[in-house]
């Protein structure tokens, strides 16, 4: 087992401040595979000190030396790519060939994203009214991950501080520490400055509350549930921080009868599957046009029963674990809740699949005629479960797919194109996927209502990381 109870603070992996273990699981296997300590807030003044008296300096760089460090960075990442990989293998249960081709792979789009927002970005301009308008860097801020999708947000939100000459201090899932700490390993090997970037590990409710708290953090950049992300904005009222939030979603996926039903419902069920259905922009509301409703119903219960879940260390399209028993608990009882209020078991439902009775694993499940009022419609399950609803008109369908508290993704299937645009500029939601349109680096990611106001990736991430400031001058004689 590995001993990770270090911190990486101003350019040093240092003992933390009190004793406080905590083991990190084989989701697969329910082992412990690593001890971290959970930090206090004594940690976090310590990393937010180191990280203040590195802005006085790396807030001054010049765009061309942070766009060095970033370009070695992404070198590292590229030499340990499988390292990281392996790493989300074994702290999260994501499979093999997915660790690799998706979890891992999105730290070098990310990373290569900005860095091409980055040499487009213009940190001084002349506003028509001959004022100049100026970009600087917000300065210390912290940053807190999730466990989904781990590198892929710790990317999101380190490189763009990074970027911009901000210094940071990041608090990573307690759950999937591990990539996080790879993480700072490489970007200690990259050559950034000491105290620029800062890592404690530790939960919300302490090294989280410490760090959204702290008068000397003048920005949170925030992913994860909506519930947390409310804990912090208000943690963070009271020094009257920027706030930027990426939170859950409930995102619905529209098919009209006159798309390609086999290719895009056979796509969608297994995009909700994906991650085991551990991504908040997850298709997981599918609202199916009534005329093409059991035919969709059909594929997509074909498609359920061929999914299969196993063993994460094994190369395939397999599903693997959810990543905690506190994840398998929540999803188990939304799933009972969708028999209990009457929606039609497709596939899968409660209990572990048959031969799993170790680790979190649970049956990929497909309900249909679910109303949205049903739990499975409202609440974020965060398994790999899908809830099929059925509608008559192009007007109904857009109402209820924007009857919803989130606000994150959308998706429309549909063979016409008029259509599609028409419905995708009615959907309240920050991203709107048409017939599997994919999410592509550089473009900004977020959404609207309660999934958030953030936007990260690319110039609208970096913008996020920056203040602006007008100079004025006297007008000319
Ligand atoms: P979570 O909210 O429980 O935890 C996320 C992070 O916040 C963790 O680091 C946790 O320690 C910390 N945290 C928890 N309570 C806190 C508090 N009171 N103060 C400060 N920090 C606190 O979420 P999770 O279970 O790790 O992740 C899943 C959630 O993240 C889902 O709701 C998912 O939709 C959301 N998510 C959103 C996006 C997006 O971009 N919109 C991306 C990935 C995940």
């Amino acid at each position: 087992m590995l001993d990770k109870r270090k911190f990486y603070i101003n350019g040093e992996w240092v003992e933390p401040a009190a004793q406080n273990d905590l083991y990190v699981l084989n989701p697969a296997t329910e082992k412990p595979i690593a001890v971290i300590s959970l930090g206090t807030a004594v940690d976090i003044d310590r990393a937010v000190a180191a990280a203040k008296k590195a802005f006085e300096t790396y807030g001054r760089t010049s765009l061309e030396e942070r766009l060095a460090l970033l370009e070695k960075l992404l070198a590292i990442y590229k030499r340990r790519y499988d390292e990281m990989a392996d790493t989300m293998t074994a702290e999260l249960g994501a499979p093999k060939t997915m660790s690799r081709e998706q979890q891992a792979d999105v730290g070098v789009g990310h990373l290569q994203g900005y860095i091409d927002a980055l040499k487009r970005l213009k940190l001084r301009e002349k506003l028509s009214n001959g004022d100049t308008l100026m970009r600087e860097p917000i300065g210390v801020c912290g940053l807190i991950t999730p466990w989904n999708w781990p590198v892929n947000q710790i990317a999101l939100k380190v490189v763009p501080a990074l970027a911009t000459g901000c210094t940071c201090v990041l608090k990573p899932s307690e759950f999937t520490p591990l990539n996080a700490m790879l993480y700072a390993e490489m970007i200690d090997e990259a050559g950034f400055p000491r105290g620029v970037f800062n890592l404690v590990n530790g939960d919300g409710l302490h090294a989280g509350a410490a760090l959204s708290k702290h008068k000397d953090i003048d920005m949170m950049s925030f992913t994860g549930s909506t519930r947390a992300g409310i804990a912090v904005s208000k943690d963070a009222a009271d020094t009257v921080k920027r706030v930027t939030l990426e939170l859950g979603g409930k995102s619905p996926n529209i098919v009209f009868a006159d798309a390609d039903l086999e290719e895009r419902v056979t796509a969608s069920v297994l995009e909700c599957f994906n991650n085991s259905g551990q991504s908040c922009d997850a298709p997981t509301r599918m609202l199916v046009e009534r005329s093409a409703y059991e035919d969709v119903v059909a594929i997509a219960r074909r498609v359920g029963r061929e999914a299969t879940v196993g063993d994460p260390t094994r190369e395939g399209a397999h599903i693997g674990p959810l990543v905690s028993h506190i994840q398998f608990e929540r999803v188990q009882a939304l799933i009972e809740a969708g028999v209990g209020e009457g929606a039609r078991l497709l596939v899968g439902g409660p209990g572990k699949p048959e031969g799993f009775e170790t680790g979190y694993f649970v049956k990929p499940t497909i309900f249909a005629d679910v109303d949205n009022s049903m739990r499975i419609a409202r609440e974020e399950v965060f398994g790999p479960v899908l809830a099929i609803i059925p509608f008559d008109t192009e007007e109904e369908a857009i109402a209820i797919a924007n009857d919803t508290s989130y606000g994150l993704a959308a998706y429309v299937q549909t063979g016409n194109q008029e259509r599609a645009e028409r419905v995708a500029a009615r959907l309240r939601a920050g991203m709107v996927h048409i017939n599997g349109g994919p999410h592509r680096y550089g473009s900004p990611f977020g959404g609207y209502k309660q999934s958030g106001n953030g936007r990260e990736g690319g110039t609208f991430g970096l913008e996020d990381f920056l203040e602006v400031k007008t100079v004025h001058l006297p007008d000319a004689a």
